[in-house]
This record gives C-alpha cells, structure tokens and sequence, in this order.
C-alpha cells in the first residue's frame, strides 16, 4: 500500500530534506528538523501524490488515506501529550500547504483546527487564559470559514470592526474573553446566515475540510498565476501539513515571528526578523500590527521605540540565533525561519532558503565562499541569472533635487517613476499601454499579483518588511517602499494625501527602494556600478563558461555599454537601424525611389561614408573583439511614409511628385512583409546595396586596424538565406569588394562570410550552406516564426490564451522551444559542423538572453550567444551554470 503520510516529531522523522518532491519544502524541512533533534512540534505531512491523486479523480481523496491519517494522528498526540478532539486531552492543529517550490501566501492555510463550543473552554481551563482562548476560537472561525466553508473573510472583519467601534477599542488585543465570546456569537450567526448550517463542531469533520481545501487551492487563480510567473509546473502538486499547534497568543511571554539568517535586502551577515508578542502568524504578515525588531542592533537602526526580542526575551532569542546558525550551516545557505514562542519556550515552525534581492544573493554567495562554506563555483550556482535585472536598474542620482513627499520601509531596492494607479487592474491596463506605473495600495495581497507584476513599482502604506508586499516585490525584483504610514490613500476618490498635497490617479511619483522615499514628480536617475561582489562573481562565471557572450548592438552607447557589461564582440549589429537618422533617411528614400541601378547607386554613394564611419566606431569601441555585421534585411518599405500627410511633407521634401511617392509605396506594399522582399533577397534583386555595405564594412575594418593597431576581423553576415545559391550569389559580391578594396589599400586583410540560419529551409540545407558559410548565426526570432507559421508581430494576441489553456508552457519567442525550433538548431549545427568542423556557430535572436535557452545552446555546443546590452550579465552567468551543470558540478 503506498504510504500517503510521513511523520515527524520528538526528534526524529519518516522523511528528510530529500524528499523535498514527495513532501514538499515545508513537510522535508520540518522533517529535517526533526532529525536535527531542533523543537518542532510534531505532525504529519500528507505527500504531493495524494495531490496527484486528487486531481486525477476528480477531486477526492485516495482510499487509505483516512487510515494513514488516523495513525499519525495518534502518533503526534503520543508526543504532544494530547488526543486529537478529545476535550480532556486537547490537541489542536494547524494545516498548510507546502509545494516544491515555496509559493508564499498563494495557498491556503487554517490555524487552530479543532476548536469547538466544547474544546474551547478546556483550552481556556489547561491555558488558564479565558481571552487566549476565545480569541484563539474566533481566529479559526474566521480562518476556517473563509478557507474551507468560503465565507467571505470581510464578512467578519465588519463584524470585528463594530464590536470594536461599540466598546470603544482600537486593537485586537484589547478584547476581554467576555467580549470575545459575543464576536464569536456574531461569526455564528453570520455564519448560519449565510450557509443555512452552523458552524462544523467536529473536529475531524473540520480537519477533513481543511485538507480538501488546502488541495483545492493549489488550483485557485493565485496559485495559477503565481506559477506562471515563476514557471513552476502545476503537475508538482501540493502537500498538506498537519502539526500540533503552538501558541503565540497566549500572553505576553508568547510571540511569533519570522527571520533570516542574513539580512535579505542587504546581504549582511546578522540575523534579521520581526516578530510580535502575543500574536499568531497571520499578524506578521497581514501587516496589522507594526512589527519588532529581533535584534538590538536592528532596532537601533529602525529607530523604533519597541523593544528587540533580544531585550524582551533573551532566553528564546539565544535558543534562536544558536538554531539559526546550525540551519545555516547545515544547510549551507541563507534561511528564512518561522517561530512561535509559547510561554517562553522556542518552537521552530519552518525553515527554508531564503528569498532574497539580486544585491543580498551576491554578498551573501560571495562571503559564504569566502567564509569557505561554499565552492567560487557554487557560488555562481547560487545566483538566479534573471535576477541580476534588479541591479542593472537604474538608482536615483543623489545630486537630484528630492521633492519627498513621504517615506516609508526601504521594502525591496531600485527606483521607480510612473503614474499614480490605485488598483491592480489600473496597472495591468497601463502597462498593455506601455505606461509606466506605481501601484499605491494600503496593503497588497495575493490579489495583487498581476497588478504587482504591471507595475514599475509598489507603494503600499501599511505594513513592514516582511508583508506581502515587501516579500512578492522583492522576489519580483521590482523597487517597493512599504508602510509609509504617513500617506493616506482614498481609494472612493482615488487621491492620495501626502505631506498636505493631494496627489490624483496619473499623477507622477518616484519611489526609492532603497531609503524608502516617497517622491513628487520624476526624478534623473543614475545607472548601477557593478564592482564589488558583482564582479567576484561575475569573474568566477567567467572561469566557469565556456560559450562567449557577445552583444547585439549598433550604436556606440550601446556598444560601450555591451563592453562595459562584459560582452566579447558584437554578434548582431543590424545596420537598418542605422538608416533611420537625419540625412540618412533622406539618401535611404532616394536610393529607394531611384528607377536605374546607376540612380541607386549615386544615392548610396552617399550613404557610404555614414556607414563606414559607425562601423568604424564600432570597431573601434570592439577592439580586439570580433564584430558581426549584418547587411540589409527589413523590406524597403520600411523606409518610406505611409500616411497621406507623411507622403506629401516627405515628397515636397525630396522634390519628387507625391503621386511618384505613393506609387513606389504601393508597388513595394507586401501581404506579408516578414516573408516577403527581404533579407537576402533584397541583396540579390539590388547587388549594389550589398557591395556598398561590403565597401563600408572593409574600409572601416582596414581603418580601425590602422588606428588601434590590432588587425580588425569583420564577420559579415546574410540574412535570411534558404538557398544555397543565394548565399553564393551574395558572397561572390561580397568577395569581390573585398578584393578591390585590399588593392586599393595596398594591403591584405581578413574576414569571414557567414549566414544567418532563420528558416527552416537553411537548417535542412545547413551541411550544403556551411561549403559557403564560415559561420552560422542561429536568428531565432525569424526561425520560431517561421517554424511556428505564426508571426512574431501578432504572436502576443493569442499565445497568451495558449499558455492560460494549458497548451504551451513559455512563449517560444521568449524561451526557446527546444523540442521544435531547438531541433532545427541542433540539426543545422551538427550538420554545419559535419562540412566545416570548425564553423563558427553562435545564436542571435532574442533568445541568447534568456537563462534556459542559454542551457539549450550549451547543450548543443554553439561558440557564442548574443543578446541585448542589458542581458549581457545575465547570459555570462546562465553560460557558466550551463556549463557547471553540464560538467556535473
Ligand atoms: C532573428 O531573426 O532571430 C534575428 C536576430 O534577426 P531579426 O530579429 O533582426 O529578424
Ligand atoms: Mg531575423
């Protein structure tokens, strides 16, 4: 018979970290805390199977299970001292959700379970507190109704807020059990009202409804979208945790909190949480309440006036910085704790690996491996590669003038300017409008997770560092200022009331995660310095790689800023876009419109010059590097006006007819462009187009080696080719210029001809292709478009419903599809390497930026990947993983 539930407690356990996939992170770490022999309160994990299973049969639980449960039931309350249910015995429970992956607040969760009219005043008597445990009794009633009989929580929140209205009360903790028992007496009415049934007095009734439900939340909109976001497979499947419960609510030597074994914002190395006295978990998070400092030191730098869990209760913070050591330690990582004290004593609730900013992932990998707790190459292993997008965010310049219109928690680093919205769905509509936004909100939950996710960044005006918002936007990477308590938000009139102004929805604010400003109006902003552990690492993935990174780039900034971020060449310079500028649209538009070869090729004499000195500024900012140049590949369309108006201003500019004009326009019109006169096909209908591009490319090359006195190398690329002879009929033009331009220098130099692969057709042919080219740039944009059929224009407009549908994982514009496109690639390289073994193969479309197609790439052993500036860090970094891993490492 399978065994659906593992054990833990009384210092050992079934399972162990290990079974993270069976048992979820929660379920494996309690376990291995068990083991560790740490103060954890017994319980049971039911496994990710029973998840499975649950789905599979439509929504019920295994047969078997039941009996699992029972045992383990009685097993825990052996070490608890105490019997499920039973009022003489009381035990109660809580049970949470617990994935593979750590999904925070996306499932559901129930504390208190097994508390009825009955058990009430036996927790009451064994406590000795009367108001813990009615309070402890409401508190599940809410949860309870909410998570499993799906009663609104709102419903009691009024409730609470009106008891506390008519006796004149501000806080939770100021109810008496009296008074407790008449909310209580509210919940069961409103209850009763709204189900028709009383609240369940059962306990294993309430117990089996707590654990469908929590399996039924794995399914719920937020966890739906939570893993999207973070590619977590639904087919992983939860588990469910059933533990005795411990109480952080029973008076004032009780608390609960939650800590980090290193600061998670910053990286340092200190322990770093917040917890409150006489609470339950819920409070920490929800925001409530303001939290307290752990430590003294911490408490001090906040300039709070509450004391630090190491000044109020000294025994349990020992006990917990001693467990906090050993956890890091043993698990050689950075560790995000729960913990309940009850009455004094230390109760460990949960241990898993920290989330934590891109700048905290650097220090803390680069210390621990300077503190010898790690390999250099772990270190690398550590750092999500994707997440260094946060550091290449922009910070504010501290000589701009800060108009601060308030300041909260430095929640999560980077700064941010944008639109004033007051709901996440305001957010989303602005980003599908390229409108940069903050969400401001009181608090955010897990409903906010699309809004979050649209905006530039978070603003809320209640809670602290570890709520919601401060945890989602961290793991986001977006900038966040939490809690700025002195910002009133209005929602019914969409204002926001800073320092006396009033400020409206579209209204621009800057936020600063890092200090926890609150600005007025844009602010000029500064680009990161990457030195420091940045670099440590970066210079341990560059011992690690083996594929080159380069950039695709075009103009010197980008060029420069591609060096700066460690690029190793350019592997995609698109010359189209060198065509738009000034005189150069104008000497474009005449090539265009010109009836004769010998008109184009006077309009492209002028371009000459223009050409040869960008590629001149390239060479020159790559020297020593090698650089990849594209010729013309958009259609000439492109180029020309469209509008009625845009014709005539043009026309009367070039003094042609705009009736000239509109006709060359329609005579180039495309049904579709992206498969149309384009790429290489342009080069073999207007050869000169081409030559003219060869001639720049050669001149500039020879010139730059002159000027920097190391040989300049250029790789001219065509693009687009299917044929064979297509490629032969442009390399013999290409050969030819640069045979006239060698004699005319008096000197010999070198080059490559290379090709794009971006069809289909050239993957097939690539071992006929490779007798011509000397190199393959795989243009992955154009080869998923074209493998797909789908336009890589209109792709967005329904591929999003394919993903919500279930039938596609990722966007294959996005993350290469390795089964598909990859196969194409994997093909076209074997066989390009079987005519030429030492082709030179790199990758050039969107995906040489993206950490699972960089994998893919590594797999097949390509020489390079090529991005965007900005993704250049990212894909030195995804390279050496790929590579550790593929070494084994
Ligand atoms: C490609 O198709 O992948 C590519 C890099 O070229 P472009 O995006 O310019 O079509
Ligand atoms: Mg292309």
């Amino acid at each position: 018979m399978t065994k659906w539930v593992y054990g833990f407690g009384g210092g050992s356990a079934d399972g162990s970290a290990s079974d993270r996939e069976l048992l979820g992170g929660k379920g494996a770490n309690l376990a291995e805390m068990c083991n560790l022999g740490l103060p954890v309160p017994p319980g049971f994990t039911i496994t990710t199977e029973v998840c499975t299973a649950y789905y599979a049969n439509g929504r019920t639980l295994p047969d078997g299970l039941n009996g699992q449960v029972d045992a383990a039931l009685a097993a825990m309350g052996e070490i608890a001292g105490g019997r499920f249910g039973d009022p003489q015995k009381l035990m109660l429970v809580s049970v949470r959700s617990g994935s593979r992956a750590s999904m925070p607040g996306m499932m559901d969760t129930v504390l208190n379970l097994g508390l009825n009219d009955e058990t009430v005043a036996a927790l009451a008597a064994a406590s000795g507190d009367e108001r813990f445990a009615y309070d402890s009794y409401r508190r599940f009633i809410q949860m309870y109704s909410d998570v499993v009989l799906g009663v609104d929580h709102e419903n009691f929140e009024e409730i609470l807020e009106d008891a506390k209205a008519e006796y004149g009360f501000e806080q939770d903790t100021d109810l008496s059990a009296a008074q407790w028992q008449d909310v209580i007496g509210r919940y069961n009415a409103k209850i009763e009202q709204e189900l028709g049934a009383p609240f369940p007095q059962d306990a294993r009734e309430q117990l089996w409804g707590a654990i469908n439900a929590v399996f039924a939340s794995w399914m719920n909109p937020r966890a739906i979208t939570y893993r999207r976001l973070h590619d977590i497979p639904e087919s992983w499947g939860t588990a469910v945790n059933v533990q005795a419960m411990v109480f952080g609510n029973m008076g004032d030597s009780s608390a609960t909190g939650v800590a980090f074994t290193r600061n998670p914002s910053t990286g340092e190395n200190a322990l770093y949480g917040e917890f409150l006295v006489n609470a339950q978990g819920e409070d920490v998070v929800a925001g409530i309440r303001t939290p307290q400092n752990i430590t003294e030191e911490a408490r001090v730098a906040a300039g709070s006036d509450k004391p630090s869990l190491q000044k109020l209760m000294p025994d349990a913070f020992k006990t917990l910085t001693e467990i906090a050591g050993r956890l890091e330690a043993h698990y050689r990582d950075m560790q995000d704790l729960e913990f309940t004290i009850e009455r004094g004593k230390l109760w460990m609730l949960q241990t898993r690996s920290g989330k934590r900013t891109a700048k905290s992932a650097l220090r803390i990998a680069a210390e621990m491996s300077g503190e010898g707790l790690i390999t250099n190459r772990e270190a690398v292993l550590r750092i999500e590669p994707a997440s260094l997008d946060q550091l290449l965010h922009p910070t504010i310049d501290p000589n701009a003038r800060r108009d601060i219109i308030g300041s909260g928690l430095p929640a999560s680093p980077g700064a941010a300017t944008g639109e004033i919205v007051f709901t996440s769905d305001e957010a989303e509509e602005a980003k599908a409008q390229n409108r940069d936004v903050i969400l401001v909100r009181v608090e955010t939950s897990p409903e906010d997770i699309h809004g979050m996710h649209a905006a530039q960044g978070i603003l809320t005006t209640r809670g602290g560092m570890t709520s919601h918002a401060a945890v989602v936007a961290r793991g986001m990477g977006k900038p966040c200022v939490s809690g700025a308590g002195g910002l009133r938000v209005d929602y019914r009139t969409g204002t926001l009331l800073a320092m006396g102004v009033t400020l409206r929805k579209g209204d621009i604010i800057t936020i600063d995660g890092g200090t926890g400003q609150v600005l007025k109006g844009a602010v000029p902003m500064l680009q990161p310095e990457l030195s420091g552990d940045f670099a440590s690492i970066m210079g341990w993935a560059d011992e690690a790689r083996r594929m080159k990174v380069r950039a695709n780039a075009e103009t010197p900034a980008d060029a420069r800023m591609a060096r700066s971020f460690g690029a190793e060449g350019i592997g995609l310079c698109r010359t189209e876009h060198m065509f738009f500028d000034g005189e150069r649209i104008v000497a474009m538009r005449e090539m265009i419109l010109a009836d004769t070869e010998a008109g184009r090729r006077s309009a492209l004499a002028k371009l000459l010059p223009m050409q040869r000195s960008d590629f001149l500024e390239l060479f020159e900012i790559m020297a020593g590097l090698p650089v990849t140049i594209r010729l013309l590949d958009p259609p000439l369309h492109e180029f020309l006006p469209h509008s009625d108006e845009e014709i005539a201003e043009v026309a009367a500019a070039m003094d042609v007819s705009a009736e000239k004009l509109r006709q060359r326009t329609e005579t180039l019109h495309e049904f579709n462009p992206m498969l149309g006169h384009r790429g290489c096909r342009l080069a073999v209908s207007y050869p000169e187009i081409a030559e003219m591009q060869a001639r720049a490319i050669f001149e500039a090359a020879a010139e730059a080696g002159k000027r920097t006195g190391s040989p300049v190398v250029p790789e001219v690329m065509v693009p687009l080719v299917g044929l064979k002879e297509e490629l032969d009929y442009v390399k013999k033009r290409i050969d030819d210029v640069a045979e006239t331009v060698m004699k005319e220098a008096g000197s010999r130099f070198d080059y490559l001809v290379g090709t794009m692969i971006e069809l289909p057709r050239a993957a097939l042919r690539a071992g006929l292709i490779a007798e011509a080219a000397e190199f393959f740039s795989f243009g992955t944009n154009d080869l998923t478009q074209t493998t797909y059929g789908i336009s890589r224009d209109d792709a967005s407009s329904f591929l999003e419903t394919y993903r919500q549908k279930g039938l596609i994982e990722k966007d294959p514009f996005v993350s290469i599809d390795v089964d598909g496109v990859g196969e194409l690639v994997r093909m076209a390289a074997e066989k390009g390497r079987g005519t030429r073994p030492d082709i030179k193969l790199g990758i050039c479309g969107e995906h040489g930026g993206d950490p699972a197609s960089v994998e893919f790439c590594e797999s097949v052993g390509l020489d390079y990947v090529s991005c965007s500036p900005f993704r250049v860090p990212i894909a030195r970094l995804a390279a050496a993983q790929a590579a550790a891993r593929a070494e084994g490492i």
